[in-house]
Parts: C-alpha cells; structure tokens; sequence
C-alpha cells in the first residue's frame, strides 16, 4: 500500500514526505508517537488564546535561501529578529557579548583599550567563541575572556548541560560566540521570521496531500519492527520492501543493544500574566541566577495582540526514558565519547538497504530547524529520487 514509510513528524520526517508525494507522486505513511505534528516545533493557543511553543523557544534563521524558498511554499513569514539580553551584574545586557555589552559592564577607561585589541586582534564583525578568545595571550584580552567566560557561559553552560563549557565541543558554545560589533541581534542569518500563523500550520499545509497518511498518537514499535539477523523491515505484520525513513532516536531503533546514546532533558514552566507585556524582548538569560537558565515571552515572537502574556522558563533537567517528566531527549550531548558510540549504531543501521537515518534525533546532532530541512531535503535527494 505503501511505498514510503517515516518515522516522525518533525521537520526531518515532514520534509521528505512532502518530497516523495510531491515530487515522485508516491504513497508515504508517516507514524508519529505524539498526539500532533510538527516535531519539537509544534506550536498551538494555550487556554488564554496566546500562542505558545510547547517545546521551547523556536526561532527560524538561515542564510540558505534554498531552505528559505521551499518553507515559503507552505507558510508566510513575519518579520523577526531575535533580541536576547542576560542579566549580568545586575544589568541586562546584550547577548551574544558584543562591543555594546562590554561597554556597559566595563567601565569606559579599561572597556575602550579592550574594544580597540579586540579589533587589532581579530577585526571588526568577526564572531570569536569563547573558547577561542580564552587562548589570547595579550594580557587584557585574557583578562576579558575570563570575565566572558565566568560572567555568561560558565554557569549558564553548567546548568544547560550539567557539565563545562570546555568538557563539551567547541562548537556548543561556539553557537553564541563573543561579537566584535554593534549589532545586538542573536542571529546574523540573511533570512529569518516566524511562520505567520505558526509552525503548525506550516506542517499542516506541507503535509496535507492524498499520497500521505499520519498515524498519530501511535509508538512505530506497535506497527513496525525491524529484524536485525535478517534485515527485513516488518510493517503491519507483512514483509515491508519499501523504504523507510527514521527520525527517531537511533538507540532506541536498535533496541539500546549497544548502550544509550545520553540526552539532554528541558522542564518548561509557562506562566500567563495579566500585563501585555513581561519583559523587553524575545529571551532573557539568567546565566547566573535561578535553576532557569533563560526566560521568553511569546508575544515578542509571534506578534500577537493580546492583553495578557504568557513567558516559559526552561529548566534543564537529566534525561531518563523511564522516567515521564524527564523522557523527552532536548539535546544529543556533544562529546567524544558519545559520538563515537553514534558511529557504532550508524555502522551497523547502513547494512539495512532500505533504511534511512535523518534528524536531530537519528543523527545526533545538534542540527537547527534549517539544518535540518536543508538535510533532509539533500537526502531525499541522493537516496530517493535519484535511487
Ligand atoms: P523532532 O522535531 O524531534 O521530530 C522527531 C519526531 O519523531 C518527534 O515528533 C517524535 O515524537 C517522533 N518520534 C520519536 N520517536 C518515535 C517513535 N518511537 N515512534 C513514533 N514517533 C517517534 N532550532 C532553530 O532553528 N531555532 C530555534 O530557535 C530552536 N530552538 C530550540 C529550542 C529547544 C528547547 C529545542 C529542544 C530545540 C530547538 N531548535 C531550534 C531545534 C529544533 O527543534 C530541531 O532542529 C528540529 O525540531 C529537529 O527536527 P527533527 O524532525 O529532526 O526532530
Ligand atoms: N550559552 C551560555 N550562555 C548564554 C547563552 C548560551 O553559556 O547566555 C552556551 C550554553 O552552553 C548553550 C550554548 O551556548 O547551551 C548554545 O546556546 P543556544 O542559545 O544556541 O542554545 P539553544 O537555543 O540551542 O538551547
């Protein structure tokens, strides 16, 4: 009945199954464990009428117009540059840390020789991670490093990840890097917005073709299995031969044979308030206060006219599949070790002929929305329209 069938239905999933019945006119089910579409990027009214992302914080930004064009076909966009501000020392200042946050922590005297080595040193509109700047060897720069470091990422990244920012990769906290300039936005990316009327109905309006079936609120494992002696996918209790796409958790595929992959968790505390407006902008850290690590208010986000607000407090919490509360996998954890056992299970799922590994899950990767479409879409192409 089927010649497609995908697992989830985030992006990664919802991408290649808008793809195969657009494109190859095929039939794709998609299997999906929640009662909804639209993956970690489900948005929908809360019981006051504001609009809220039930999975956190969800800003699109890319510099790819390719993704930008083909997410255009299925949703408008309104106009939205993410503003972040951290409250440090007291003082909210911009963040990612930006010659304007120096100078407002700093006092003039020291802030003004630092701005001009930083500029000596790196040039002006140059993003440098914070690990990075921590190996300047000029005294000053060193000095500001470690105030970076301790003042915004060393707290922040303990609470997020229950570990230090130089015990993770690089690139986790090479996200937010220190900005040599002015420019106080959180992204730089040449295309960013917010879906008009939400990521919702952008995945509704990508996925509503006869060629696709949804089977939501439903587990794979109670439909599907896959023999790991054999290599036959089974589906519905009959021999599957067409191709499947999976966006879950790689470990659990495999039935955890070689160990869990660790995940980070989110608890998220949303809270409406009888004021239009809670705070200046989209997202305030706290890197050093509360067991919160950032607070955002949706409004900033959606631009919706509302005399109430409703914000989300992100508390990052362990990971446990076992556990409601706490089985949601937020983050793949960026380390070696972890990474080394993903290339365990990626070794073994690439003896399946017909199976295919796409997202932030499958992947483990820390893969951003357009990542993640611009991923999915360069699969669909290589190893199913031109198979
Ligand atoms: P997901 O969205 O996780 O979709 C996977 C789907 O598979 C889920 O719906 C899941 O229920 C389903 N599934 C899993 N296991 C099974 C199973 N056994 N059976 C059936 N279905 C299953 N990106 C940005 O670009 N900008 C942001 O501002 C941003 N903010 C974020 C904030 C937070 C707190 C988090 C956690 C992520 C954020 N992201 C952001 C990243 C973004 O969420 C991901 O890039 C994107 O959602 C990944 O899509 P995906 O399809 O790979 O995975
Ligand atoms: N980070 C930090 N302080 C901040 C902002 C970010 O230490 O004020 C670090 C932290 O380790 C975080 C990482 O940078 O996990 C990436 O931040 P980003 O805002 O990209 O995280 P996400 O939105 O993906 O949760």
């Amino acid at each position: 009945m089927f010649d497609y069938v995908v697992i989830g239905a985030g992006f990664a999933g919802a991408v290649i199954a808008e793809r195969i019945a657009n494109k190859l006119n095929k039939k794709v089910l998609i299997i999906e464990k929640r009662n909804h579409i639209g993956g970690n990027a489900y948005d929908c009214f809360d019981k006051n009428g504001i609009l809220i992302h039930k999975y956190g914080p969800h800003i699109f930004h890319t510099r790819l117009k390719s993704v930008w064009d083909y997410l255009s076909n299925f949703t408008e966009w309104n106009f939205y540059h993410h503003h972040v501000l951290g409250v440090i020392d007291g003082k909210k200042v911009p963040i990612p840390f930006n010659l304007n946050t120096l100078h407002e922590l700093l006092p003039k005297s020291i802030s003004n020789i630092m701005e001009e080595k930083l500029i000596d040193k790196f040039g002006y509109n140059v993003k440098v991670p914070i690990l990075k700047l921590r190996e300047a060897e000029d005294e000053d720069l060193k000095f500001l490093a470690n105030f970076v470091y301790e003042k915004v990422f060393l707290n922040y990244t303990t609470k997020q990840w229950g570990m230090k920012p130089e015990d993770l990769d690089p690139t986790v906290t090479g996200r937010v890097p220190v900005y040599i300039s002015k420019d106080n936005r959180y992204f730089q990316d040449a295309y960013q917005g917010i879906p008009k009327e939400g990521y919702t109905k952008l995945f509704e309006r990508m996925l509503d073709h006869s060629n696709i079936k949804i089977m939501t609120n439903t587990d794979y494992k109670e439909v599907l299995s896959i023999d790991k002696e054999t290599k036959e996918i089974v589906l519905f209790g009959q021999k599957f031969n067409g191709k499947l796409i999976y966006t879950g958790k790689i470990d659990e595929l495999f039935d955890y044979e070689m160990g869990e992959l660790p995940y980070r968790s989110l608890r998220f505390e949303f809270e409406t308030l009888e004021k239009e407006f809670y705070q200046e902008v989209g997202t305030v850290n706290y890197p050093n206060d509360y067991n919160f690590t950032r607070i955002t208010e949706f409004k900033h986000l959606s631009g919706q006219n509302h005399p109430k607000t409703t914000i989300v407090k992100e508390y990052p919490q362990q990971y446990n599949k076992d556990i409601p509360g706490q089985d949601i996998p937020y983050y793949p954890i960026q380390v070696e070790e972890n990474k080394k056992l993903y290339k365990k299970y990626k070794e073994f799922a690439d003896e399946f002929e017909n199976l295919i590994l796409v997202g932030r899950l499958a992947e483990y990767t820390y893969y951003d929305m357009d990542a993640v479409v611009a991923k999915a879409l360069k699969v669909f192409k290589e190893k199913i329209e031109n198979e």
